[in-house]
């Protein structure tokens, strides 16, 4: 059986992380779109771990500890972006992978990408490399999308409709299913 961990970036209290007018914590989409995967994944028999459960902020250290501990096949980490403080143009959605990506990585980092670029029909972006923590310091296949920028007014009201939430739950866990096809020990 696959294990997948599901990471909602952030918590409720996060400092910044907001939409510019504060209608919005970046938290409550990450939250309600890994929930609605998890749903939609162990539908279709995926064993689902969330790597904490959304009522603070958890380090990453931990959150990484314990994908490694329970030897989970992937670590997805949700968040939507932002780019400075103010609302501008800048959007669209884009994936990322450690700066060494495992191959298996990059095709679950293209999958989700691709997938979610087309389902959303917002801009393409493409998949990046970054050294942020959760995908450093995770044993296992591991990426992180950004599903949407907070400081453009489009986007932003998109990330707070249920519609685009269930879009983007939709395109990721299907990303996910594709590449847990492709990875030899699934069911
Ligand atoms: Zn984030």
């Amino acid at each position: 059986m696959m294990k997948i961990m599901l990471d909602a970036g952030h918590g409720p209290n996060t400092p910044g992380k907001r939409t510019p007018d504060g209608k919005m914590r970046e938290f409550e989409f990450n939250q309600a779109v890994v929930h609605q995967i998890k749903e939609e994944l162990q539908e279709c028999g995926v064993i689902v771990i969330l790597s904490h459960i959304g009522t603070s902020d958890v380090p990453l250290n931990e959150r990484t500890a314990l994908a490694n501990k329970l030897e989970v096949d992937a670590f997805v980490s949700i968040h939507a972006n932002a780019f400075g403080y103010s609302w501008n143009e800048v959007s669209g959605i884009e994936t990322f992978t450690y700066t060494k990506p495992s191959e298996d990585s990059k095709i679950l980092a293209k999958l989700i990408q691709d997938s979610l670029s087309s389902i959303t029909k917002r801009n393409n972006r493409g998949v990046k490399q970054a050294n942020f923590a959760v995908l450093r310091d995770t044993k296992m296949p591991a990426v992180l999308v950004e599903c949407g920028f907070m400081t453009n007014k489009a986007e932003a009201s998109l990330l707070q409709s249920a519609f685009y939430r269930r879009q983007c739950a939709n395109a990721i866990s299907s990303a996910i299913l594709s590449w847990a096809r492709k990875m030899q020990d699934f069911l």
